[in-house]
């Protein structure tokens, strides 16, 4: 059986940047299909920590950019879709915490470092005081420091699930090995798929990669060279306990370093034991040590910051994963989104998971700025009789322990 389809957009990649864009420029009333070649979510969006971040790194270097401007409007752009007040309507998202905090060591460096931040945040972030303290704290030494910020955590499973809602129909699932570009000269007018039981062409008027790693390979497919990917390795730990409490704290050292030494995140599984995820400086630092070895340096980290809390009966274990970024000059980090046109394909690059909406705004300007049509409706025909529905992915801890 041969397809043949048209449509306005093609987008690859069902994370977070592309689940985010299909329901928006459907919105738009542009006719929009994607592409997933693994489980929705599988890549970097469900194994992120969910922190709808508001700038304290740009506040902790004292540089209020543009880009830390945009990111600072961030939490309550969120907020606003939480609430079911923005076209992307996540009412049904599931907030793991209200607030995301700073928890200082006792040190004078260190606090000083805190200090210095929240006057760069321009009173966005508050000193909590002793009487205030969330219960897990206030079983802290005397002279730790917290501090809330304006960020917040999200369950990104949830988040998925909700940007998939009423866009089923347009999601489909590939073999990335069995995909072409149809090409008119130099620019891309759609996309050929094989499968076993044939084939099919999706004539297109914009392709959009927002495969995440995946887009290192389709840009090279694509022969786009303005711009390439790059990787920034982290090796994450989770810890998993009945009855442990939940904790969404950045844990700040003694060095002046911008990576907060541990950022922990809470969550749960199926047999609704509490999971800590442990970012920061630990997985940015442990990518080339074993599990065992990095594990050790967890504990050792949580024993630190957290010594009242006993996790004599946790299971522990921990995962290597990239994050894939825009490639920038001297390997640094980008700290915006990033996005850009060749040949009729755009490339993406959401930077964090916070930067969608925006990334969507510049996205949906760009579009309008370059006119590209509408159209009423997609060809008809059904891409469904070849190209099954994507499966929605798992966090990594269910992965584990349910196979
Ligand atoms: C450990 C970790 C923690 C993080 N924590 C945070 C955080 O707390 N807050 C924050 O703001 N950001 C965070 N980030 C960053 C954030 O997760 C990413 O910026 C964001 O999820 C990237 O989304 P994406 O949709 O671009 O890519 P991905 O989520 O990686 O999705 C890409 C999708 O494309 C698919 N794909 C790949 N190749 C192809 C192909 N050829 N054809 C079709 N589909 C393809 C993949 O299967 C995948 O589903 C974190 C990242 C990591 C790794």
């Amino acid at each position: 059986m041969n397809l043949s389809y048209s449509t306005d957009i093609v987008i690859f990649g069902g994370g977070i940047a592309g689940l985010w864009l299909l329901k928006r420029l459907r919105l738009e009333g542009y006719q929009a299909i994607l592409l997933e070649s693994n489980q929705l979510g599988s890549g970097q969006t469900l194994a992120s920590q969910g922190i709808i971040h508001g700038g304290l790194k740009y506040a902790l270097s004292g540089s209020l950019t543009k880009a830390a401007n945009t990111i600072a409007d961030m939490p309550t752009r969120w907020r606003q879709c939480l609430a079911g007040e923005d076209p992307i309507d996540l009412r049904e998202v599931n907030v793991l915490s209200e607030h995301y905090y700073m928890w200082s060591a006792t040190s004078f460096r260190s606090k000083l470092k805190t200090f210095h931040g929240s006057k760069s945040l321009q009173g966005r972030v508050e000193a909590v005081s002793k009487e205030q303290l969330p219960a897990f704290f206030a079983n802290a030494a005397a002279d730790g420091s917290l501090y809330r910020l304006p960020d917040f955590v999200i369950d990104s499973g949830s988040l998925i699930r909700e940007l998939v809602r009423g866009q089923e129909d347009y999601l489909f699932h590939i073999d990335r090995q069995n995909i072409n570009f149809k090409r008119d000269d130099e620019q891309i007018t759609g996309v050929l798929i094989g499968t076993r039981e044939g084939s099919v062409q999706i004539d297109c008027k914009r392709c959009v990669l927002s495969a995440g790693e995946g887009n290192e390979a389709l840009l090279s497919q694509c022969g786009m060279t303005s711009i390439g990917m790059q990787r920034r390795p982290l090796h994450m730990v989770y810890v998993k306990q009945k009855n442990l409490p939940a904790i969404y704290a950045h844990c700040i050292g003694d060095d002046f370093s911008l990576t907060p030494i541990l950022t922990v995140t809470s969550h749960r599984d199926e047999n609704e034991a509490t999971v800590w995820y442990l970012g920061g400086e630990l997985a940015e630092s442990g990518v080339k040590k074993s599990a065992d070895e990095q594990i050790k340096a967890a504990k050792a980290q949580l024993q630190i910051y957290f010594p009242w809390v006993d996790l004599s009966a946790a299971e522990w274990d921990s995962f290597l994963i990239n994050r894939a970024e825009a490639q920038m000059t001297d390997k640094q980090r980008p700290d915006d989104s990033v996005f850009n046109e060749e040949n009729n394909t755009i490339v993406v690059f959401p930077t964090k998971f916070t930067l969608a909406p925006s990334l969507a705004d510049k996205l949906v300007s760009h579009l309008e700025a370059k006119a590209v049509p509408k159209s009423d409706q997609s060809s008809a025909g059904t891409l469904r009789d070849l190209l099954p529905p994507p499966p929605l992915g798992n966090a990594h801890w269910e992965n584990k322990f349910t196979d």
